[in-house]
């Protein structure tokens, strides 16, 4: 496949729709950028982005129930049949409309070329320009579909001028060299050496776009944190796992505590990219516990390091406590010998909320470690005596047979402080025996307290 071949495309029914509503009022309307990319590989494309000679107002009008919302003259056009928007962008140089007061068929040919050129990487520079129903062009300026059968990825145009534009096609060269398995062309993969260091002045939210596609990828994402780390870019971008390069591991695998991080990440599936986070991560503590000639505390120091990164990834508070919990609480050392009470203090200090994916993250840990599961004792028996002591017993407050309410009015104490502080101690008692919770034994429990220690 070369520019200007022919090339039959079998397109979504909202997507022919979309072409030929614009191709009825004059315009030209390509498939333009991943879309084609996928379809010389013969993938099904995800999504199917359309550049357009139309202005958005133009776009817009034909399509009612479109979305114009961003200065980027991008329209999301809503068809009835389609699942998701088709984004429908005007062409542009250098993120300006093209001055069209003078639209004539040959400047609009320039002007998808012009807005094939400030792509990033040749494949995905690439257009299916339609002629008739299902047959079409490629428009291929920059010589992507070559790359694509040789396993190249290349910059389109200066490689330094490229990264120096946008410094997100440095990680965009890791993901897609990976996910493709493509050799990265020499002149680009020195001048990707050469820009590393520009990765520190990223977006916290585009940082977090690239890493998201990477964890759920296809491929096991250890392999594009090695290249990037084989590019330099792991040291600018996340120079806390560049730390753990080097960190022994007494393990029964080879490699260090990096090597370990990235095996417990893959372990983790793809479909829970915050997961995989918690897996890469949990073991964050261990370069600065190490300098301190130890690894004690390193779940403590870890989660820190953790949540302190996800922000600057700027991910959700939630994803970003999730993360934390996990890591803090991974280290816990389970053993046959527990008590039941021993089971109910771990769940109620982990969280009910919280188990499966500690389980999970220990069970990823322990593969990435060599470790084989016990026969008893094991990962297993742990998960299913707090399953069993989840159904059976009180594990929060909330359980308990009495209330806040009624100690207040049975104990003669003013609701606040001092009664959260005796239904704390009283769920201590009912998890170290389950029996307790009957209302007369938790309100004489409760009164031999008060009675014994009146503040
Ligand atoms: P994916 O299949 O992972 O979505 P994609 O190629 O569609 O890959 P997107 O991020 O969805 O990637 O971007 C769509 C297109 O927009 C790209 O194919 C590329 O042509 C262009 N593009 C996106 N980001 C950049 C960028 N930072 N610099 C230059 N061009 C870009
Ligand atoms: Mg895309």
């Amino acid at each position: 496949m070369r520019d200007g071949d022919r090339l039959r495309v079998t397109l979504p029914q909202p997507v022919a729709s979309v072409l030929a509503g614009l191709a009825e009022v004059g315009e030209e309307a390509a498939l333009v950028g991943g879309c084609v990319r996928d379809l010389l590989r013969g993938e099904r494309p995800a999504d199917w982005d359309v550049a357009t000679s139309a202005p958005p107002e133009v776009v817009a009008g034909l399509f009612p129930g479109s979305t114009w919302q961003n200065p980027f003259g991008t329209v999301t056009v809503l068809v009835p049949g389609g699942e998701r928007g088709i984004e429908v962008t005007t062409y542009r140089i250098e993120g300006r409309y093209r001055d069209r007061r003078r639209p004539d068929h040959v400047r609009w040919g320039r002007s998808l070329i012009d807005d094939l050129a400030r792509r990033d990487f040749t494949m995905n520079a690439m257009a299916w320009l339609p002629e008739e129903p299902g047959i079409g062009r490629l428009v291929d300026p920059f010589g992507g579909a070559g790359d694509l059968e040789a396993g190249l990825l290349r910059a389109v145009g200066d490689p330094d001028a490229r990264l120096e534009e946008d410094a997100l096609r440095l990680v965009r060269a890791v993901r897609f060299a990976i996910r493709f398995e493509q050799r990265i062309d020499p002149a680009t993969e020195i001048a990707i050496r050469r820009h590393a260091g520009s990765a520190s002045t990223l977006s916290g939210e585009r940082l977090r776009g690239e890493l998201l596609r990477i964890l759920t990828g296809p491929v096991a994402p250890s392999r594009a944190f090695g290249l990037m780390e084989e590019l330099g870019l792991l040291p600018v971008l996340v120079p806390e796992l560049a730390a753990l390069r080097g960190v022994p591991q007494a393990k029964n695998l080879a490699g260090d505590a990096l090597d370990h991080s990235l095996r417990a990440m893959d372990a983790l599936p793809a479909s829970d990219p915050t997961l995989r986070l918690a897996g890469l991560l949990h073991d964050l503590g261990k370069a600065t516990t190490l300098a301190d000639g130890h690894f004690i505390g390193h779940e403590t120091a870890g989660a820190d390091l953790a949540e302190a990164l996800l922000r600057r990834f700027r991910f959700p508070r939630g994803e970003i406590a999730r993360v934390g919990r996990l890591v803090r609480q991974h280290m816990f050392a389970y053993g046959g010998e527990w008590t039941d009470a021993a089971v109910r203090r771990f769940i109620r200090r982990v969280g009910v909320d919280l188990l499966d994916d500690l389980f999970a993250l220990r069970a990823a840990d322990d593969l990435a470690s060599g470790f084989t599961q016990p026969a008893e004792g094991g990962l297993a028996e742990l998960a299913a005596r707090t399953f069993a002591a989840v159904a059976a017993d009180p594990l929060d407050t909330r359980q308990l047979a009495v209330d806040g309410h009624i100690l207040a009015d049975e104990l003669g104490i003013p609701p606040g402080p001092r009664i959260g502080r005796l239904l704390s101690r009283l769920l201590e008692a009912v998890l170290e025996d389950p029996s307790l919770n009957q209302r007369p034994a938790l309100l004489a429990l409760a009164r031999d307290w008060v009675s014994t220690d009146p503040a």
